[in-house]
C-alpha cells in the first residue's frame, strides 16, 4: 500500500518485547484512575505518567493529548485523554485513538507501543478492539492522485502492552478483526472519493471483479441489452445519458453452505449524478460523486465478510449508472415499465436513485432468494432535515429486522432512525398516467417518498430494511475521525448485523 493511500495499522502482541521510542497510554481523565493502575504503567516508563497526571497535563478533553520525553526506557510517552467515564462509549473511544493516530502519523513514527490497561478498566465493551479499529480509521488519506509525499509512513506497528500478563494476547484476536472490518471501511471511502472520470459503471463492476477475485468470490455483472432484455428499464432510463451504459453487478459469498438464510444486499451506485434534465444547482456539484456510497459500501461489506471468513450466505448486488444529460439521457415526463411490471412516470430525472433500486430490489427477489433484504442509498435531501448527521433513515416493512438493525446501529454507532411507511403516504406516490410517479412534487415527507415508492418493489412476506443514508454517508467535519468527505457509513453497523446472525 502507498503512502497516497494512507496509513496502516499492524497490532502485534506482548511476547519478544523490545523497547519502542514512543509508549501511547490512553486514561479516563474524570474520575482519575486508580493508583493501581497507574503504577502499573509508571513502573515501565520510570513514574512519567504519574507526573503528567499531577500537573493537570492529561485534560478532560476527549482525545486530549500530553506529552514527555522523560520516560524511562522509552524517549516519548503520550497521554491520550478518554475524557469522562460516564460519558464514555465506543464512538468516543475511537476517536480519542484517532487523535492519537493523527499525532503518531504527523509525527513520522513507525513503532510504538500501546498500554491497554486504562482502555480495558474504561467500562466500555470491547474498548481495545475499538480503540484499534478507531486508530485504523484515521489512518484514511485519499491522495492517490497528488504528488506522493516521500516521507509519509505507510505502516505503524503497535505493540500491545499490559500490566495483566496475557491480556494484550488474548485481545488481539478481537484486535486484528477490528482492523479487518477497518480496512473494509476505508476502501469503500477511497472508491467514494474516486471522481466520475475515474469510477463509472463499467470500472466500478472491474473493480468489483478485482475484489471478487482475491476474495474468491463470484462475481456476475450484467450490462445494458441483458438488462434491457430483463425489462429493468428502471436502470437501463437512468444510465442511457452517459457514456458508460449501466451495469448491475452481483457478488456471492458463501460462508454457510447449509444455512438456509441468505442476506441480500443492495447498493445504489450513482458515480454521478447531475440531475439530468431536472439538473442540480452548480454549487457543490462536485460532491455529486459520492451518490455511488450505498455502491461502495456493499463492496465494503463484501470484503470485511470475506476476510473475516463469517459463517453466512451473503450477496451484494450494486445498481450502478451514471445520472447525465445528453440527447439520450432519459426526460421528465417520460413513463418506464419497470422490471416487476409496474409503470413509473418520472417526474423528476433527479429522483433516479430509486429508479434503479427498484429494479434491483426485484432482481434480488426474482434471483437471490433473500431471506433478508436490505438497501443502501444515498436518497433523499429530505433524510437530513429530519435526522441530521447523527443517524441514517430506516424504513422497513418487518419490525424484527428494523429491531435487529436498529441494535447493531447503536452497537456500531452507526445509527439508524426509523420512518414510518404508513398507507396515508402512499397518496403522494400516486401516478396520473401511469401506475406511480417518482416522485410527490413537493417536499412533504420527502425521505418516507423514496422508501413508499421503494416498497411498491418488495414483496410483503420478503423481511426488508431501507437505509436512506444521503446524510450519514459523507461529513463536513474533520473531528469525525478520518477527515472529511466519504464515511463509509454502513459497513461497520453490516457486518455486526451479520455476526450476531451467526451467533
Ligand atoms: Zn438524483
Amino acid at each position: 500500500m502507498h503512502s497516497q493511500s494512507g496509513t496502516t495499522f499492524k497490532f502485534v502482541g506482548g511476547k519478544g518485547v523490545r523497547t519502542t521510542e514512543v509508549l501511547i497510554v490512553p486514561l479516563v481523565a474524570k474520575p482519575r484512575s486508580p493508583m493501581q493502575l497507574v503504577s502499573a504503567v509508571d513502573a515501565v516508563c520510570d513514574d512519567a505518567v504519574s507526573e503528567l497526571l499531577e500537573v493537570g497535563a492529561i485534560g478532560e478533553e476527549l482525545g486530549h493529548r500530553a506529552h514527555t520525553t522523560r520516560g524511562g526506557a522509552y524517549k516519548r510517552i503520550l497521554v491520550v485523554s478518554l475524557g469522562e467515564r460516564e460519558k464514555l462509549d465506543c464512538q468516543k473511544v475511537r476517536k480519542a485513538a484517532a487523535s492519537a493516530a493523527g499525532w503518531l502519523i504527523a509525527e513520522r513514527i513507525a513503532e510504538t507501543a500501546l498500554w491497554v490497561d486504562g482502555l480495558a478498566a474504561s467500562g466500555v465493551e470491547g474498548a481495545t478492539a475499538e480503540w484499534a479499529g478507531g486508530m485504523a480509521r484515521a489512518g484514511f488519506r485519499f491522495a492517490e492522485h497528488k504528488e506522493p509525499d516521500k516521507k509519509a509512513v505507510e505502516k505503524i506497528r503497535v505493540h500491545v502492552r499490559s500490566s495483566e500478563s496475557g491480556h494484550a494476547d488474548h485481545t488481539l484476536p478481537q484486535i486484528r478483526d477490528a482492523v479487518t472490518i477497518e480496512a473494509a471501511v476505508n476502501y469503500a471511502r477511497r472508491l467514494a472519493h474516486q471522481p466520475a472520470n475515474v469510477i463509472h459503471p463499467a470500472s466500478l463492476a472491474a473493480e468489483a471483479r478485482r475484489l471478487a477475485q482475491q476474495l474468491k468470490l463470484k462475481c456476475t455483472v450484467l450490462e445494458t441489452a441483458q438488462l434491457r432484455r430483463m425489462g429493468m428499464n428502471g436502470l437501463v432510463a437512468v444510465g442511457q445519458g452517459a457514456k458508460h451504459g449501466p451495469r448491475l453487478i452481483r457478488l456471492d459469498y458463501r460462508g454457510a453452505r447449509d444455512a438456509r438464510t441468505t442476506t441480500v444486499l443492495v447498493g445504489k451506485a450513482i458515480t454521478f449524478d447531475t440531475g439530468g434534465y431536472s439538473i442540480k444547482p452548480a454549487k457543490g456539484m462536485e460532491g455529486l460523486k459520492f451518490d455511488k456510497c450505498g455502491g461502495v459500501t456493499v463492496l465494503g461489506v463484501m470484503k470485511a465478510a470475506a476476510t473475516l471468513k463469517l459463517k453466512c450466505n451473503l450477496v451484494g448486488i450494486i445498481a450502478a449508472a451514471e445520472n447525465a444529460i445528453s440527447e439520450r439521457a432519459y426526460r421528465p415526463g417520460d413513463i418506464l415499465k419497470m422490471a416487476s411490471g409496474k409503470t413509473v412516470e418520472v417526474i423528476s430525472t433527479d429522483a433516479e436513485g430509486r429508479l434503479i433500486l427498484a429494479d434491483a430490489l426485484w432482481y434480488a427477489q426474482k434471483h437471490c432468494q433473500p431471506t433478508a433484504l436490505i438497501d443502501l442509498a444515498t436518497l433523499t435531501g429530505g433524510v437530513g432535515i429530519a435526522l441530521g448527521q447523527a443517524a441514517a433513515g430506516l424504513m422497513s416493512n418487518d419490525d424484527s429486522l428494523a429491531a435487529d438493525l436498529g441494535e447493531c446501529g447503536r452497537r456500531t454507532h452507526e445509527r439508524l432512525w426509523r420512518l414510518p411507511l404508513w398507507e396515508d403516504y402512499r397518496e403522494l406516490i400516486k401516478g396520473t398516467d401511469a401506475d406511480i410517479k417518482n416522485a410527490a412534487g413537493k417536499q412533504e415527507a420527502h425521505a418516507i417518498v423514496g422508501g413508499m415508492f421503494l416498497k411498491e418493489f418488495v414483496s410483503d412476506d420478503v423481511p426488508w430494511a431501507h437505509l436512506d443514508i444521503a446524510s450519514v454517508a459523507i461529513t463536513e467535519s474533520e473531528n469525525a475521525g478520518g477527515g472529511k468527505g466519504a464515511t463509509g457509513f454502513g459497513v461497520r453497523l453490516l457486518i455486526e448485523y451479520l455476526r450476531r446472525r451467526i451467533s
